[in-house]
């Protein structure tokens, strides 16, 4: 029965930070993720500082999933915004042509590997980065008339599975898994080098043995640097294999530059590094200028589909098209590529030295301002047997850009060297707690930090590239005070 009393007004809801934070707990999905681990509620932000509800400053080493070249609110993107804004331009306006776009895509292709930019093609996309990954698929499955993708172990590409599939528009799409190159917890035990040329060699077999049940794929599709699977930089030497192999195959290459484009890394495309020309390069998080944007570009040969093949309502959002032109000319001419590599190297250095106090400190991996730190429990029983593989006698454990066959890898392998002709036992296991305890104490301490990685147990710095040097020695001087404590919490001998 309806009661005919009317209902007392209700109280007006308060807006301190904890009863916010309670409404979300009790409003928001399960699915929810940084909301869990980070607890705050920003109010203001300026470079690589947020001020939460609560007064409290932190250092964000976050910068929206890699998303904040210049951190938060920076003058030239604020002006960029508001000179939209002031100028009456219509904010959304589906794919029509406008000043704001042709602007910006001048200022993306002036930035663009020669080899691709000279003769490319772009696509505006919905605004996410699993757009523009979908419709990089979708070029080449068209292209080259195949279904296969080929792929990599620790990847991470975006969240989209079933919009086409519940539209009628399903796709029958395989999907092969390569393995990528890690030294760390190398797939076949050996890191360095050898573990890149047997990943290079397992693939070119699957794809020239007739019989190896791998139909020929449509495209392959690589991270340079894997983010969340864990910071996995890519050996270049491996990554230019990868290219000679689709190329002498006729594959296109599809390179997900969405979290390490930019100068993230410390080129402004990571692929640079290795001078790799992909035949297609998704990009998006950093080139809004931190709203949202993702395009695919690619070589004009593949531009065979026809209109309508792929959409999405939002991909003309002029305000995001503004502040990624103003992002894309500020990183070039202030040479904030140059700058990431430079400081993102010494703090590799300094967190190396931290590592080597910390045995819970698996290895600390990197490229430019893409840093991971892989926490282990040390003294978990190591893996040693079946799984433990001779070390290559005549390979000294300084001995680490030796050429095997034709590659070379920049990235550090003595973590897991025991030295020449010894036993290389497996790694230390994963420690997901340590790790999550680690984040929970830097935000103790004012910093912000990005789990990620296969066990959630890599702590992921990805700092603003306009960072200072004494703001990096902030973020490491706290980094390190959060891990000391951590560790004597969970175990007084470490
Ligand atoms: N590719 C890579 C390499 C990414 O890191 C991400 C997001 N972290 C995506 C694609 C998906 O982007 P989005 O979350 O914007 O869909």
């Amino acid at each position: 029965m309806i009661d005919p009393t009317p209902a007392a007004p209700a109280a007006p809801p308060s807006y301190g930070p904890e009863a916010i934070l309670r409404r979300q707990s009790l409003r928001e999905s399960s699915a929810r993720t940084y909301a869990r681990t980070l607890p705050i509620v920003p109010v203001r932000a300026r470079g690589l500082t947020i001020e939460g509800a609560d007064g409290k400053r932190y250092l964000d080493c976050l910068s929206g999933a890699g998303t904040l070249a210049l951190g938060h609110n920076h003058p030239v993107v604020l002006e960029a915004i508001r000179k939209v804004l002031d100028s009456g331009a219509p904010l959304h306006v589906l794919d029509l042509a406008t000043p704001v776009k042709d602007d910006f895509t001048t200022a993306l292709f002036e930035t663009l590997p020669r080899g691709l930019a000279d003769r490319a093609r772009i696509q505006f996309c919905g605004p996410a980065g699993t757009d523009a990954v979908e419709a990089a698929l979708k070029l080449v499955r068209r292209a080259t008339g195949q279904r296969g993708t080929l792929a990599f172990t620790g990847a991470y590409h975006g969240m989209t599975a079933d919009a086409l599939a519940a539209s009628g528009g399903a796709e029958d799409v395989t999907v092969t898994r390569l393995p990528f190159p890690q030294d760390y917890r190398c797939p076949f035990g050996v890191g360095g080098p050898q573990g890149a040329e047997l990943s290079a060699r397992w693939t070119e077999s699957i794809l020239d043995d007739a019989k190896s049940g791998v139909h020929r794929p449509a495209g392959m599709i690589v991270e340079p640097v894997q983010g969340e699977g864990g910071v996995h930089p890519a050996p270049d030497a491996w990554l230019r294999r990868m290219r000679e192999i689709t190329a002498s195959r006729g594959i296109p290459l599809i390179v997900d530059e969405v979290q390490t484009g930019v100068g993230r890394t410390g080129a402004f495309w990571a692929v640079e590094h290795s001078g790799v020309v992909p035949d297609v390069m998704v990009l998006s998080k950093a080139i809004g200028g931190s709203l949202p944007l993702a395009v695919v570009v690619y070589r004009e040969e593949l531009d065979t589909w026809p209109p309508g093949a792929h959409a999405g309502t939002f991909r003309g959002n002029q305000l995001a098209m503004a502040a990624g032109a103003a992002t894309l000319a500020y990183v070039t001419a202030n040479g904030l590529a140059e700058r990431a590599e430079v400081l993102g190297a010494r703090m590799l250095r300094q967190l190396r030295a931290l590592a080597a106090e910390y045995p819970c400190i698996g290895e600390v991996r990197g490229r430019g301002l893409m840093i991971g730190i892989e926490l282990v429990d040390p003294e978990a029983e190591p893996a040693v047997g079946p799984g433990a593989v001779p070390v290559d006698p005549a390979m000294g454990p300084d001995d680490v850009t030796r050429p095997v066959g034709d590659l070379t890898t920049p990235t550090s392998w003595s973590a897991v060297q025991r030295g020449a002709g010894q036993v290389r036992g497996e790694p230390a296991p994963a420690a997901p707690e340590l790790a999550a305890t680690v984040q929970r104490e830097c935000l103790r301490r004012g910093l912000i930090v990005e789990l990620g990685g296969r066990n959630s147990s890599v702590v992921r710095l990805l700092p603003p590239l306009t960072l200072t040097d004494e703001q990096a020695s902030a973020v490491l001087d706290r980094f390190a005070d959060a891990l000391a404590v951590s560790v004597s919490a969970s175990s007084p001998r470490r």
